[in-house]
């Protein structure tokens, strides 16, 4: 009802015992952040910047990425936004062919996308960092890296954001502090090396859309295949949860952002897990906050310690059932 609604709104995101747990928000058009806000999220939690690029003629200007950060940042009202930089390729295309988009490949999600796309075509991601850094004045923003694989890359990156603002300061603009920058886990060879990671990283997040095609070899928009996508596959489970220890022994911030985070039924073993920061899609906030209300963590967390042992299928489809339970 309208009510529930509004009283949920206005609750702050908890357990039962109190534990405060961050819920913010995915966006893919800047339009995207009044049901943001009609949810009262914590902050946006992945903005899919790619969807500026796509459904269009031709790259968007500086000033015209510029514009459309700040609109989010300004309507978060001082809640963080974590912007993703360019995630081209492979599901998401762009409408034109350019010199420099992405090219064709037998294989295009393993091919030369994402940020191995950016780092190819420095020009891009340079006009695309500095109208976040520029955006970055009007409130607190995060630069999230998509499909990281190695360290020289996450480098790189890092050295280009320094050469975006040392740009911008060169044409006179003022900035604050610099700002957060983090990756995406997504491709297994990062879930299984954090701690490398995490001393270049401020935090990570972890999409498990990518996580899953890539660890069990489905492809995420192959029909065909789509019985074989397991987000409770045991090898699935046990690299989640080992980044969420690995970020949490590390003291890092990490959050989920692929539709994990925004499924009831996992909640509470994402929970049982150590996480305390999801990001999902605005329709699905409430619900998971409502089910957190109502949910105790450390009863939660001594179920899923039942599992993190072994994985064991039955065990954790026993284990589902009684999280499930009120
Ligand atoms: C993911 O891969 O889980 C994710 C959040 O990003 P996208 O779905 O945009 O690839
Ligand atoms: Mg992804």
């Amino acid at each position: 009802s309208r009510q529930r609604l509004k009283r949920l709104k206005n609750s702050e995101a908890k357990t039962q015992c109190g534990r405060r747990i961050e819920l913010m928000a995915n966006i893919e058009l800047p339009e995207d952040v009044s049901s943001v806000v009609d949810v009262g999220a914590d902050g946006v939690g992945l903005f899919r910047s790619e969807f500026l690029f796509m459904n269009r003629k031709e790259w968007p200007s500086e000033d015209e990425q510029f514009e459309a950060y700040r609109k989010v940042i300004k309507a978060m009202k001082g809640k963080p936004v974590t912007v993703r930089t360019l995630d081209l390729g492979a599901d998401k295309t762009l409408q034109f062919d350019s010199a420099n988009s992405p090219p064709a490949s037998s294989n295009s999600a393993l091919g030369l996308r994402s940020i191995r796309f950016s780092l190819s075509e420095p020009a891009i991601f340079l006009t695309q960092i500095r109208a976040l850094l520029r955006a970055s004045k009007y409130g607190p923003v995060k630069v999230l890296l998509p499909m990281l694989t190695n360290l020289q890359e996450t480098q790189q990156a890092l050295t280009y954001i320094d050469m975006a603002r040392e740009q911008l300061l060169e044409r006179r603009f003022q900035l604050g502090e610099p700002v957060p920058v983090g990756g995406m886990v997504e491709v297994p060879a990062v879930a299984l090396s954090m701690p490398y990671f995490l001393k270049y990283l401020d935090f990570v997040s972890i999409g498990t859309n990518d996580l899953i095609q890539y660890v069990l070899a489905v492809d995420r928009v192959d029909h065909q295949v789509a019985h074989l996508y397991d987000p409770l596959h045991p090898a699935i489970l046990r690299l989640v949860y080992e980044v969420i220890q690995a970020a949490n022994k590390a003291q890092a911030s990490v959050s989920v952002c692929g539709e994990m985070a925004g499924d009831i039924r996992l909640t509470r073993l994402l929970l049982g897990m150590g996480l305390t920061q999801y990001s999902m899609h605005p329709a699905q906030l409430l619900d998971v906050k409502e089910l957190l209300l109502k949910t105790d963590f450390d009863a939660t967390q001594k179920l899923v310690k039942r599992i993190v042992r072994g994985f064991d299928p039955d065990k954790i489809e026993q284990v589902m059932r009684e999280l499930l339970e009120e």
